[in-house]
């Protein structure tokens, strides 16, 4: 195996002027693929003509990525008050909002409603809690719903819905229906997410089979009108060498075939939502980091200037996430090495014994596939800064779109004294 058996965002010299110009680490994000694969997903449900793509901002809440996404079609699925905001800051309101929340907060339903929001009940008794908070509901409402037991495609095992928090029972659904319907609702929505980041092809139609049947049923039984089946996340990303990229189109014609198998024999017509984040923004995005350290001692350790602040799941997920070396892109792997962040965890190991091309102290490697659920769970462990974020524009042209944090910022919500934060400043400056 080659370093290119996963072709980087950006290569040695672009890297280095981009090192030169920011700073690092840095999160790089790349237009042309992030608009390529949102087309790519309108093209996969083009058949659908109600198809929506709202996707989810905690896997990357940068509101010049959202606004990308807006002009590619897509709206935003939030799940709290302040996701709301940033999306509505983008122009992105109204029907083009999902909050798809759980545990939530009156504060988050009175934006919410407001902003004209799609609401997602994820438990029956926050039916009663809206109403006491809120008021009416809605005329279209969307429900979460948790079958429980196992998912499995091809009699493996790929998620555990009964072990998941989300979502209501099949009979809370059906009650929360009739109640909703006996109030007022007149257009309803199914949402499920029961298995994230799936390979393979299968998940999407294999869930759109189930809830089209739920669909159907509910159809039949309560005699309220369903518009629409809102499929959720959990479309994943390759991301190790050897595994191959969903296919999208694939996907999107295995959920048009099971609409023709179960819906329209039924003579029911809805819109199928989607609420991908992994997928859509993964694969668009890097983390670029350079070799601060070198230390040998029973493991052969590359200490890099980012950490688990900056990027946390192979810390808390044990996550693969493929290394290249950039400036010895294409040299044999002869270094075996773990590629380290300065928290004072252990688990703060992006990569464990990597076979990757000899490299030391001043080079630069780019961690892939850091688009979602990247720069977004980053935290302050250790007083940790986080880092900035770069648009790495289709023109050939790149763009701050997020400032690195600075001491200040974290200070800000901390009692101290001007004098203290003024030495503080100070002490940074003098080296
Ligand atoms: C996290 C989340 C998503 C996105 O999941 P991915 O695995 O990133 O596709 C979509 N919908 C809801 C409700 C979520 O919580």
């Amino acid at each position: 195996m080659t370093g290119s058996a996963k072709p980087p965002l950006v290569h040695a010299a672009r890297a280095h002027q981009l090192a030169l110009d920011y700073g690092t680490p840095i999160h790089i994000y790349d237009e042309k693929s992030i608009r390529e694969r949102a087309r790519a997903l309108n093209a996969a449900f083009a058949w659908n003509h109600g198809f929506r793509e709202y996707f989810a901002v905690k896997a990357t809440p940068n509101p010049a990525i959202l606004s990308i996404l807006a002009q590619e079609g897509c709206g935003c699925d939030c799940a709290t008050a302040t996701e709301l905001m940033l999306a509505d800051a983008c122009g992105i309101t109204g029907d083009a909002l999902m909050l798809s929340s759980n545990d939530t907060p009156a504060e988050d339903y009175w934006l919410a409603r407001d902003l004209g929001a799609i609401i997602n009940f994820d438990a029956d008794d926050m039916l009663g809690f809206w109403e006491e908070h809120v008021g009416a509901f809605p005329e279209r409402v969307c429900c979460r719903v948790n079958p429980g037991g196992d998912f499995q495609v091809a009699n493996a095992i790929i998620g555990t819905p009964e072990d998941s928090k989300f979502g209501m029972t099949v009979d809370q659904l059906k009650t929360s229906f009739a109640y909703l319907r006996n109030r007022g609702v007149r257009e309803f929505g199914i949402h499920a997410f029961l298995a994230s980041n799936t390979l393979g092809n299968d998940y999407y139609p294999q869930l759109a089979h189930r809830l089209f049947e739920l669909v159907r049923d509910l159809t039949a039984e309560l005699g309220v009108r369903i518009t629409f089946v809102d499929l959720s996340g959990g479309v994943g990303v390759a991301y190790e060498p050897g595994q191959e990229e969903p296919d999208i189109a694939q996907i999107g014609e295995g959920v048009r075939r099971a609409y023709e198998e179960v819906l329209v024999p039924a003579g029911i017509e809805l819109d199928i939502y989607a609420e991908l984040g992994r997928w859509l923004l993964g694969p668009a995005g890097a983390l670029l980091t350079r070799v601060i350290h070198h230390k040998v001692t029973y493991h052969d350790y590359l200490g890099v200037d980012a950490c688990a602040a900056n990027f946390m799941r192979p810390a808390i997920y044990d996550a693969y996430h493929h290394v290249t070396s950039l400036d010895h892109e294409g040299e044999p792997l002869e270094g075996c090495y773990s590629v380290v962040g300065g928290l004072c965890e252990n688990n703060d190991q992006f990569a464990r014994d990597r076979a990757l091309p000899k490299t030391d102290t001043g080079d630069l490697l780019l961690i892939h596939d850091t688009g979602a659920h990247g720069h977004s769970m980053g935290y302050n462990y250790n007083g940790k800064l986080r880092s900035a974020e770069v648009l790495l524009c289709e023109d050939g042209t790149d763009r701050l779109i997020r400032r690195a944090e600075r001491v200040d910022d974290y200070l800000a919500t901390l009692d101290v004294t001007p004098e203290g934060r003024a030495l503080l400043a100070d002490t940074k400056r003098k080296r």
